[in-house]
């Protein structure tokens, strides 16, 4: 155990009370899978802005922000209020709410190719939608992803993202408990590589209903793509009849019409949102070309039956709308511009102490990782080392500053300029200590 986690367990004794309670009614503790680290997770009691109060009474800056799902801090007045008329109005109904169609057209106008919307309670719903609406349209079997692209918890994808096969194209479920025939009907071409890729694609164009992929690797990594590797993906899917479904469910929120229009000039068969658009309450989205999304269309009977008790929640609807609101072009520049500086500070660091510590980034949304050099592919992130990385989340977090355990961090518009100088100032006194153990 090192010193950083032998000090962590004694100075967060109601953590560790409330963790050791969990014990006994969750498995591990756990309902989140990546928010476990050892010897306990952190409990948060409530955020403002973004700051956040622990259980233990400290309050801290908040880099997390519900791994980057918090854009505009926690309690933003606008949102807290929309919620608050959505939850005062009662529901959900089991009739569809006017809200719906509202955040339907706001998200229309506002993200490139999306001509019609359905929505959903997460991420992980939108994509497993977008992937029976894909091979519905196409009437072909099989789906392509990205090495360490993590598109949500279900079969459909949860396959390549830490576990790599050696033979091109090959899938490997993340998890047991998968259908060994649903993993087999993936492949997984490399990242960032699109002579490797296209070998992957190019004998199964035939087979393939659409490629699924991110603006940046937002899991393994917080990894960029580059532009002609996704311009090349785009230019294939196109030339093939290959939907190009584009899952923006993290990075919507650093392009004002989706990251993948925005700076890529992308204009996706399909997009799939998330996380910032529920303004801290359960959403997902799913949109894209009208005639793929007529798979969804229940006259005369769905082509996809898409079911779902809470799908266009009121209150998760009447959030979305304040979100997209206040979530304007200003706001994402300057929350980017954050982000960017936190990043560009964490490399310096790293340089003037000669520290394995670097950092990359995607507008607001970042993370640190323990090398001299920025990981260029899922492979390259995932074989770095795990502990001195929790030991700087460790650190960071002794000295009032919270990324998550595996040092993802994230700015939002609350984020004020002073925590940003805090956050660089932590982790030069932080990176030192956790890399030298
Ligand atoms: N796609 C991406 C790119 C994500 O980052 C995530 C969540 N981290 C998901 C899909 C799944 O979203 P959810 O957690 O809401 O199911």
């Amino acid at each position: 155990m090192s010193q950083l986690e032998q000090r962590y367990t004694l100075r967060w004794p109601r953590a560790r009370a409330i963790y050791e309670q969990a014990l006994g009614s969750l498995p591990g503790g756990n309902t989140r899978t990546q928010v476990h680290v050892d010897p306990f997770p952190m409990y948060a009691e409530r955020g403002s802005g973004a700051r956040l109060a622990l259980i233990d009474g400290v309050e801290v800056d908040d880099f997390l922000l519900n791994y980057s799902a918090s854009a505009l801090g926690h309690c933003h007045q606008a949102v807290s209020a929309a919620i608050h008329a959505g939850i005062d109005a009662g529901g959900p109904f089991g009739l569809p709410v006017p809200a719906e169609v509202l955040l339907a057209e706001r998200l229309r106008e506002r993200f490139t190719g999306v001509e019609l919307v359905r929505f959903t309670n997460s991420g992980s719903e939108a994509t497993l939608q977008a992937v029976r609406a894909a091979r519905a349209f196409c009437g072909r079997p099989r789906i392509a992803k990205a090495e360490g692209g993590y598109h949500g918890s279900h079969d459909l994808v949860d396959v390549g993202i830490t576990r790599f096969g050696e033979a091109p194209g090959e899938a490997i479920g993340e998890t047991r408990g998968m259908a060994p025939e649903v993993v087999a009907g993936v492949s997984v071409f490399p990242y960032n590589d699109l002579d490797g890729a296209l070998a992957v694609l190019e004998p199964q164009a035939e087979q393939l209903a659409g490629v699924l992929i991110e603006v940046f690797l937002n899991a393994s990594g917080v990894i960029p793509a580059r532009p002609e590797f996704l311009g090349g993906i785009a230019k294939w899917c196109a030339g093939h009849g290959v939907l190009l479904i584009l899952d923006e469910v993290a990075s919507w929120r650093t392009g004002y019409s989706g990251a993948g229009a925005e700076h890529h000039g992308l204009r996706p068969d399909l997009i799939c949102l998330g996380k910032a658009l529920g303004g801290g309450f359960p959403i997902g989205a799913l949109g894209g070309r009208a005639d793929v999304m007529a798979m969804f269309d229940p006259r005369g009977g769905s082509i996809v039956r898409h079911a779902g008790t809470f799908n266009g929640h009121p209150v998760a609807m009447s959030a979305g709308l304040a979100v997209l609101e206040a979530l304007n072009e200003g706001a994402i520049a300057r929350v980017n511009a954050q982000g960017q500086r936190l990043a560009e500070g964490a490399r310096r660091i790293g340089g003037e102490h000669g520290l394995a510590l670097t950092a990359t980034n995607y507008g607001g949304v970042g993370r640190l990782h323990v090398a001299h050099e920025p990981p260029r592919s899922a492979r390259a992130a995932a074989a770095l080392p795990r502990e001195p990385r929790i030991d700087i989340y460790r650190a960071l977090l002794e000295r009032g500053v919270l990324v998550s355990p595996d040092c993802r961090f994230a700015t939002c518009t609350a984020t004020s300029e002073e925590q940003v100088e805090r956050f660089l100032t932590a982790l030069a006194e932080a990176a030192p200590e956790a890399l030298a153990q």
